[in-house]
């Protein structure tokens, strides 16, 4: 569960509806783009591979013009079962707010080389079939950025090859694209629909009322309502 150890530590699985981290078995190469209105909204790039999705928040639309490179800051890797998520992370959460699967298909490296390679030299070139991101594209890793007393982070940059699929001069041409590739709804359907069944249990109300400050207080009696509730349903 290495792997999945960062992901694991940074929710609490009471009080969100996304997947508990655990190592899956895929045979194809999936790949997914999560468009994520948490404090900033971002796209979440992620790469099945070796049963984990590698992941990476694009910080803004990924773009279909060669010349304009996107910062693809690495993040935590997620488990396959995050690759069907769509749905709102509760306020005062890890990654709190809307996340929407804003693209999807299959991917496979255009190297000779086990991909994981090319990711420890910071290199990989893939090819992409989703409804959004096409043919050739480059993940480049960038010298980490390091500031006193705060976390590495690892910068990449996401860069659309020169081919059919490329929109030279058009780098924001995917943000037309804003209904998700599952339901067909936009980010604001998601979180309308999302409150509405999340609104009308107990926990519910508990997790929208817990502003950061309360949130030491009231996290244990959400967990323990949530728990309760589990055990009614199940008797
Ligand atoms: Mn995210």
């Amino acid at each position: 569960m290495a792997r999945l150890s960062a992901y694991n530590a940074k929710r609490d699985f009471g009080r969100t509806r996304e997947p508990r981290g655990r190592i899956g078995k895929g045979k194809a190469q999936r790949f997914v783009i999560q468009r994520h209105d948490a404090t900033r909204l971002h796209y979440d790039f992620r790469l099945e591979l070796d049963g984990v999705y590698k992941s990476w928040a694009v910080t803004k639309v990924p773009s279909l013009d060669p010349a304009t490179k996107r910062l693809a800051v690495e993040v935590e890797d997620h488990p396959l079962d995050y690759g069907t998520f769509e749905g709102t992370i509760p306020q005062g959460e890890y990654g709190g707010g809307t996340v929407q699967l804003w693209d999807r298909g299959t991917w496979k490296s255009q190297s000779e080389n086990p991909p994981s390679r090319d990711l420890e030299k910071g290199q990989l070139k893939i090819e992409l079939g989703g409804r959004g991101l096409k043919g050739g594209w480059a993940l480049e890793g960038r010298r980490d950025e390091t500031k006193p007393g705060r976390k590495t982070r690892h910068n990449w940059l996401l860069i659309k090859e020169r081919d059919a699929a490329a929109r030279p001069g058009e780098p924001d041409t995917l943000l037309k694209e804003d209904t998700s590739v599952k339901s067909g709804r936009t980010l604001e359907e998601i979180a309308q629909k999302t409150r509405k069944v999340w609104h009308s249990s107990k926990a519910a109300t508990t997790a929208k009322r817990a502003a950061p400050a309360r949130k030491a207080a009231t996290k244990p009696a959400a967990k323990k309502k949530s728990r309760a509730r589990k055990r009614k349903a199940k008797a």
